[in-house]
């Protein structure tokens, strides 16, 4: 397996960074997750600039301009022999001496990794999935912006635990103020009386791409859309409710703490957006 290291492509077992790496000893960082079908990349240009604004909200000056990018993620597919792929492009401050002062790490660190893609299982699918409302609160937006796309990602694994704990395939976070945020990798919508409701962004959540394509995908189709500041309650008495994300794309919602999301799953609304959403990703490739 080749990984990208700073400015070339290394064998996984010499892909080593130092152990004075911010982003080893901090989190400090940012990153992205990409998917590729067939070897096109799904909504390059918006990940890359969202890569952009991560990097530029902590500070971090990326070496790369936007074609770099492109060709070594296109490279990464090639030399490892994808088609359909995952792909992950990390940038860390860099090594440098102990200390928060990002001024310690002169040159920032560039990974980018590339692997085969891992479908989540079909029934899934058709099943949905079950989440666990979970005390882990998201990250204050004042505090540890969710719209940075960060290495450092506490927040979301305490979620994850606790909701593994209670038995759950992942865990949906409130806001500070009780309203509905997000799940740890992913966006949450729900549907009601036909409309498609999602937490606003200013509810201090990720602006998925995916959530975007999908709510662009409804306007689209004329679908009522809200994006608004929700109760968990709000949730509970829904018709439908679903997940989206890059790797995930669409992925029905069976229960809440064990409390039954509407009657059928995946419910008509979820169905129909996952049929525009696959129907229209051609146009989403790059
Ligand atoms: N929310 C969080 C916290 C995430 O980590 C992710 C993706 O990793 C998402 C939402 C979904 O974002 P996207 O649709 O861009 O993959």
């Amino acid at each position: 397996m080749w990984i990208f290291l700073n400015d070339r492509f290394v064998r996984k077992k010499d892909a080593l960074i130092s152990v004075f790496d911010h982003g080893f000893l901090y989190g400090d960082g940012v990153y992205e997750t990409l998917r590729a079908y067939g070897g096109r990349i799904f909504r390059l240009r918006q990940h890359l600039a969202r890569l952009s604004r991560s990097a530029s909200l902590i500070g971090l000056d990326i070496p790369f301009v936007e074609q770099d990018f492109i060709t070594v993620l296109r490279e990464a597919m090639k030399r490892n022999d994808l088609s359909d792929a995952y792909l992950r492009i990390t940038i860390s401050r860099g090594e440098g001496n102990i200390g928060l002062d990002p001024r310690l790490c002169p040159y920032p660190t560039v990974v980018v990794i590339s692997l085969p893609l891992q479908p989540y299982p079909v029934e899934l699918f058709n099943t949905g999935v079950s989440l666990a409302l979970v005390n882990v609160r998201r990250n204050l937006a004042a505090a540890l912006p969710p719209m940075i796309k960060s290495l450092n990602f506490l927040n979301n694994i305490l979620a994850k635990q606790e909701a593994s704990r209670a038995g759950g395939f992942d865990g949906l976070m409130l806001n500070g103020e009780g309203h509905i945020a997000e799940c740890t990798t992913s966006n949450i919508f729900f549907v009601k009386d036909g409309c498609v409701y999602t937490p606003s962004v200013a509810c201090g959540i990720l602006d998925g791409i995916t959530r975007e394509t999908v709510l662009s995908l409804a306007r689209e189709q004329a679908l009522p859309t809200e994006e608004g500041r929700y109760r968990p309650d709000a949730l509970l008495e829904a018709d439908e409710c679903f997940l989206t994300n890059t790797t995930m794309e669409i992925m029905p919602v069976q229960d809440i703490d064990k409390r039954p999301i509407g009657k059928e799953r995946p419910g008509p609304v979820t169905d129909r957006l996952r049929e525009l959403f696959r129907a229209n990703l051609p146009r989403f490739l790059e």
